[in-house]
């Protein structure tokens, strides 16, 4: 015989009894809110955190005299009662008490057939969740009377003993094993992903059971008041007479009635129209007094209802936003509050495709999720096969060992990108954000044979060219087949929230946007400018990419600015175009950035084709090709290092901007351009490239006799540009941190490369977080932190920025804000995420 312990703290919730959410938990709490507002809530004891701590430890509690406060042979439920009830917790558990005897009596008054259906459901639950036996032993055909038989003989062969007759002892038991549940590993890990604190605690309920079953109108249901995929108002939920719990929403559940008239089939307000009215206006009241749509739980015994519980409606992103905006257009919530029950992360959510969560999933192959958003497409190995494959109007998608330069207008005509290889700064990676199209980088399980046109999963199924796949690339899983898709939402509520957001907001957001179609996007986002225009992707369209070729081969300085000259008016319509389109707004333009041999042909038949349109011997183009081959070319012949060497084509650039400023401020806002060096490490690189660019500021200003301002600025991407960054702001109104290569120079980590072991690092925890995506902010951050100090004491305001990757994620905005930095700049589908965010930071420091 077990000896029971006093246990602190077990009090029945009332209206004015000391029940806490951070003592008793979201439930609980809730609880004695629906008692306030005057609910039938059957009797409900609360068990605190401290409680269920010493239950836990193995602490039995007096169960006896809990069963006591609910009078002889009743029943009870008991569910979890954590902080936060997003922090999950054990499932709940019904008809603690139920035995033979009171099978008996429940058949007497209310039929074998429902008494049996309820010990039924009993000794299942007990058995698998509280005994922890296999639920397979306890599913059986037939009536409730003989499923429960088996039941009960497959308990008693499994434990060797019958099943407990004793209430006090079933409820110990419970009790328990539900303490248990949630100190077990799996749960703690899983709540911490929620955001739980290590030390979260568990508050259990006991609540009298009330039956569902009965002569009277008798059942149970769920009701809400909005749709949880839209957050549109619609009366959702279901009613299904003589069951428990939520059987009624249950999959399969027969005969359960729709709540309001419906012309599918009966509904309550047909059949219990006060009752129905009741439950509507139990619903507004909670949504007016708790702040929340709630989806409430119900019983009729008898024709009497109550209430047994209310939990915040479960929702989506998309209803998420609804449902808070239209709180506060209301004047439930504030804005403000509004604003913070949104998570940055989830508005990407709402900006493309998702893969319906109800559907199907049959898991081909799982990556890095580097581009949100889901796409269903024929699977195509190559850029040209993607290509006729749009131009027969087919969606697909485009499947890579991984992508280069050359692979841009096959990933335009593509639903999505997946490829084996590559980490969230790839190439694949940030032209498919740049685009925001789906795309799942890394998925090292896949063999790819573009040869031969198949793919093999690790399970060793295959998948040949034309087969149908989707990505879900907001969790980096390829699935089979043609999954349903939901529609993005960018609508009245979404806009709202933006524009409350940069009400609050204090550090500006910008879009890195290569070409009009991004900078349109960047705009319909709201970005208040463009930090980042990475010029070269300007030169892979096709009219463009062998007059570059041509400038790559040119023997001499005249040649190649005879191939420049060809460039130069694609190029000041490029700027003219992004200039018009932005309005004013800032347009910050990085020159030329990549190893020249990014643009040459790859393999025999490319090369052929680049002789004949170059009329040179296939020999010459195959020695030149060799020779631009570099190493190591991510520290080889690029960025600025190329603007040295061959000035002529930061000359061209140069001017192609400043014509355009001129161009673009004759017909509209006046534009002052923002030119950015890429790759510097040392100081002179600086004052040689500036000299040249002002040299062309003021030909262009004679040429065409107007004046025009530009601003000068640096990419820090080094870590010695960091360090000397007091010499290099000398010469620059500003400086960009350009934070993949910062974080790829940092940690000699190859951006292409780390995802074939990135996992591996980071579940060792040999780093926190894929420093790709979430700026190191010990030691790239010191790195910042250093430039940003040096910097600015070189030169006060001196403008600094982030046009990295991470300048789209949470929690690097905060290292950004929290450091002075002026704004960050992220791909055009970030940019909602980055204003979400830069509102909650400010919103955090008004609340201290
Ligand atoms: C960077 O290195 O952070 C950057 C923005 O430039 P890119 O990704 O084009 O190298
Ligand atoms: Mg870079």
């Amino acid at each position: 015989m077990q000896k029971h312990q006093p246990i602190p703290g077990f009090t029945e919730i009332t209206s004015d009894a000391p029940i806490a959410e951070d003592s008793h938990g979201a439930r609980a709490k809730c609880l004695q809110r629906l008692i306030r507002l005057d609910m039938p809530v059957p009797r409900t004891l609360a068990l605190p955190f401290d409680a269920v701590r010493l239950i836990a430890a193995g602490h039995v509690p007096d169960t006896a005299a809990i069963l006591a406060r609910f009078g002889d042979g009743a029943l009870v439920s008991v569910r979890p009662s954590s902080q936060n009830g997003a922090w999950g917790g054990p499932g709940s558990l019904l008809n603690i008490g139920m035995n033979d005897a009171r099978h008996g009596e429940l058949a007497a008054a209310h039929g074998a057939e429902a008494a049996s259906a309820l010990y039924l459901r009993f000794v299942q639950n007990y058995s698998t969740h509280v005994a922890r036996l296999d639920p397979d032993l306890f599913e059986s055909a037939g009536s409730a009377k003989t499923a429960l038989h088996v039941a009960l003989r497959a308990f008693e062969a499994e434990m060797d003993e019958p099943f407990p007759q004793d209430p006090a002892y079933q409820l110990a038991q419970v009790l328990r094993s539900m303490a248990r549940a949630w100190e077990g590993t799996s749960a703690r890990l899983l709540r911490q992903a929620r955001g739980a604190p290590a030390d979260a605690g568990l508050g259990l309920v006991v609540q009298r059971m009330a039956l569902g079953i009965g002569r009277g109108e008798s059942g149970a249901g769920v009701i809400q008041l909005v749709d949880s995929a839209t957050g549109a108002p619609q009366i959702t939920g279901r009613y299904l007479g003589q069951s428990q719990g939520r059987d009624a929403v249950a999959e399969g559940a027969e005969g359960a009635l729709y709540l309001t008239r419906d012309p599918r089939g009966p509904s309550l307000e047909e059949r219990c129209p006060e009752l129905f009215a009741t439950l509507q206006t139990f619903c507004a009241a909670c949504r007016a007094q708790l702040h929340e749509e709630m989806q409430i739980e119900f019983t009729l015994e008898d024709g009497a209802l109550q209430v047994l519980d209310a939990v915040p409606v479960a929702r989506n992103s998309r209803a998420a936003v609804r449902i808070a905006v239209t709180l506060a257009e209301d004047g439930i919530i504030t804005r403000e509050a509004a604003l913070t029950r949104i998570a940055p992360r989830a508005l990407s959510e709402l900006l493309h495709h998702q893969v319906d969560p109800r559907g199907p999933r049959d898991v081909l192959a799982r990556g890095i999720a580097a581009s949100p958003g889901a796409a269903c497409g024929r699977i195509v190995f190559s850029s040209s096969a993607a290509q006729a494959s749009a131009a027969r109007g087919e969606a697909c998608i485009l499947v890579r060992r991984e992508t280069s330069p050359e692979d841009i207008r096959g990933m335009h005509a593509a639903s999505g990108v997946l490829t084996e290889r590559g980490g969230i700064t790839s190439h694949a990676a940030v032209i498919g954000r740049g685009l925001g199209l789906p795309c799942i980088v890394g998925a090292t399980g896949l063999r790819i044979d573009a040869h031969g046109r198949r793919l093999t999963t690790s399970d060793g199924r295959t998948l040949d060219e034309g087969a149908m796949i989707t990505l879900d690339a907001t969790c980096g899983e390829v699935l089979d087949g043609a999954a349903d898709l939901l529609e993005p939402a960018v609508d009245d509520s979404f806009r709202s929230l933006m524009r409350w957001a940069d009400a609050v907001r204090d550090i500006g957001v910008r879009a890195n946007a290569d070409t009009p179609a991004d900078a349109r996007i960047a705009r319909e986002f709201e970005a208040e400018g463009i930090g980042l225009c990475r010029t070269e992707h300007m030169f892979f369209e096709d009219d463009r990419l062998t007059v570059m070729r041509e400038m790559i081969f040119a023997d001499t300085a005249e040649d190649r600015r005879a191939a420049l000259d060809r460039l130069l008016p694609m190029q000041r319509a490029d700027f003219t175009h992004l200039f018009e389109i932005m309005q004013g707004t800032p347009v910050c333009i990085r020159l030329f950035d990549p190893p020249l041999h990014e643009f040459l042909p790859h393999g025999r038949e490319g090369l052929r084709n680049l002789a004949e349109a170059l009329d040179k011997p296939l020999s010459e183009i195959t020695r030149r090709a060799e020779a631009l081959s570099e190493f190591n070319p991510m520290l080889g012949m690029r960025g600025v290092r190329l603007g040295i060497t061959m000035p002529e084509i930061y000359d061209m650039q140069a001017r192609a901007i400043f014509e355009a400023t001129i161009d673009a401020s004759q017909n509209g806002d006046p534009v002052v351009p923002e030119i950015m060096i890429p790759l510097v490490s040392a100081k002179r690189e600086v004052e040689l490239v500036k000299a040249r660019i002002d040299a062309v500021a003021a030909a262009v200003r004679t040429e065409r006799g107007r004046g025009f301002d530009y601003r000068l600025g640096v990419m820090v991407e080094t870590p010695r540009a960091a360090l000397r960054a007091g010499d290099i702001a000398q010469h620059t109104d500003f400086l960009s941190f350009g934070t993949n290569d910062l974080t790829q120079m940092t940690y000699g980590l190859s951006r292409d490369d780390a995802g074939r072991f990135m996992s591996t690092y980071v579940q060792a925890g040999v780093y926190p977080e894929d420093p790709f995506q979430m700026l190191d902010i010990d030691g790239v951050g010191e790195l910042l932190h250093i430039a940003a100090e040096r910097g600015r004491a070189a030169r006060p305001g001196l403008v600094l920025s982030v046009c990295g990757e991470h300048g789209g994620n949470s929690e690097s905005i905060a290292f950004c804000r929290a450091a002075g930095f002026d704004y960050v700049s992220c791909s055009p589908f970030r940019v909602p995420v980055a204003r979400l965010a830069g509102a909650h930071l400010a919103l955090g420091d008004k609340a201290g």
